[in-house]
């Protein structure tokens, strides 16, 4: 199969960068090179891009000020700059609320900090992939320093009420800072952080057709943070380094292209994922929904297929030029099943027979009727030399 013709389902790893995006980009990597920070007309114009750049984010997250937005190199820097900075200030408070289904660049990071004397409680989800609200509430207190939780599940699209959690922790502690890892949120549903008491959301732009390495952190008007990285005065003081004004501009042309066509497209991807599952439920028999939270993001579904290696049909979806992923990441040589389906108790038989399938705005009404035509039949072709083949018994409804 051409690249060309690619059956990409895996949008939620990353998307493809707008074209309408890299036009927009190309000018400030040739005629349009001036540093923001000098004072003749060529910065001037970099300068200008920039802070037209922050004003289109600002209306991306409904955040109040363009001041509160602040550019970072993808996500992961975005939630770093959150955590370590909120708790550098906050030294005396050594309690953390998260998730246990939180993207490894924050539970990784939590990690660390347990190491370094803070007691950090990860909040459970139940089998559908909600979170224990009631559990998270039950943990605030007085030495809380942060509360952070993701807006939307990378893995199965679970959407967090991280407003009603908001609210809750700032009921109990007003002092206690809520940080909110929007980067599989920003681009597939509304983000409005002025209707929240949320103090700081993280996103990045190649999740939403944007370029890699360029992210954003919300920062509400008076939370204080130290910044990561520290030198010149860029970035009012929170993250020293010349702007990397493409990628920048880059970020805010595929933020405006998401905002512009939000609601049709959530509807559209949204049909086309249910089509995707019914197809795939209704023609494979040890097929099962790990993804049935309350609310999910309209691009992703999750599958399981009991008893049949993810891998081995990931590798078959490739040769049928189907890119999508399973949950598993593989750590130090070993294929760990994701923590994510753990912590759903998704059953062992079909925990490392998951799959992934996120779509975008390119994916197409024929990209979906093929991969519900192809997989079935990769399916039972596993099913065939697995070691579990009387278990599986027949495979396909026909
Ligand atoms: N948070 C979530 C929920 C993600 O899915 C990802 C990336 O997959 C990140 C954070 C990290 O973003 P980045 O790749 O821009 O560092």
């Amino acid at each position: 199969m051409s690249l060309n013709n690619l059956i990409y389902l895996d949008n939620n790893a990353t998307t493809k960068v707008d074209e309408k995006v890299v036009e927009a980009m190309l000018p400030y990597f040739s005629e349009e090179y001036g540093n923001p920070s000098s004072i003749y007309d060529l910065a001037h114009t970099a300068n200008s891009a920039v802070r037209r750049s922050r004003e289109t984010i600002k209306e991306f997250l409904g955040a109040k000020d363009s001041k509160e937005i602040l550019f970072t190199s993808c996500g992961s820097e975005s939630a770093n700059t959150a955590i370590k900075g909120v708790l550098e200030l906050n030294k005396t408070k050594k309690h953390i609320i998260t998730s246990k289904v939180e993207h490894p660049c924050v539970l990784n990071l939590y990690k660390e900090l347990e190491k370094h004397g803070y007691k950090v409680d990860y909040i459970g989800v139940d089998s559908s992939g909600d979170l224990d609200v009631q559990e998270l509430a039950k943990k605030v207190g007085k030495d809380t320093a942060l509360v952070s939780i993701m807006y939307a599940n990378n893995e199965t699209g679970a959407i967090f009420p991280v407003k009603e959690i908001a609210d809750i922790v700032k009921d109990i502690n007003p002092e206690t800072k809520v940080f909110v890892d929007a980067v599989q949120a920003a681009g597939k549903i509304p983000v409005n952080v002025q209707e929240t008491k949320i103090d700081l959301l993280g996103i990045s732009a190649h999740k939403f057709h944007g370029p890699k390495g360029i992210g954003a952190l919300y920062v509400k008007s008076g939370t204080m943070i130290a910044p990561l990285i520290v030198g010149g005065h860029q970035e009012r003081g929170k993250r020293a380094g010349t702007e990397n004004v493409p990628y920048i501009v880059g970020m805010a042309k595929a933020a405006e292209l998401a905002m512009e066509n939000l609601d049709d497209e959530l509807c559209r991807v949204k049909k086309l994922r249910d089509t995707l599952e019914e197809g795939i439920l209704s023609k494979i028999k040890n097929a099962r929904l790990n993804a049935t939270a309350k609310n999910r993001v309209p691009n992703t579904t999750n599958i399981g297929f009991l008893y049949i290696e993810g891998e081995l049909i990931l590798l078959h979806l490739n040769d049928a030029g189907i890119c999508a992923s399973s949950g598993s990441a593989c750590t130090s040589g070993s294929l760990e099943p994701s923590h994510v389906l753990r912590a759903m108790g998704v059953p062992f038989t079909s925990l490392h027979g998951s799959i992934r399938f996120s779509l975008s705005r390119y994916t197409t009404e024929e990209d979906i009727n093929y991969t519900v035509q192809t997989l079935p039949h990769i399916i039972e072709k596993l099913a065939r030399i697995s070691p579990f083949q009387k278990e599986l018994g027949e495979i396909l409804n026909h």
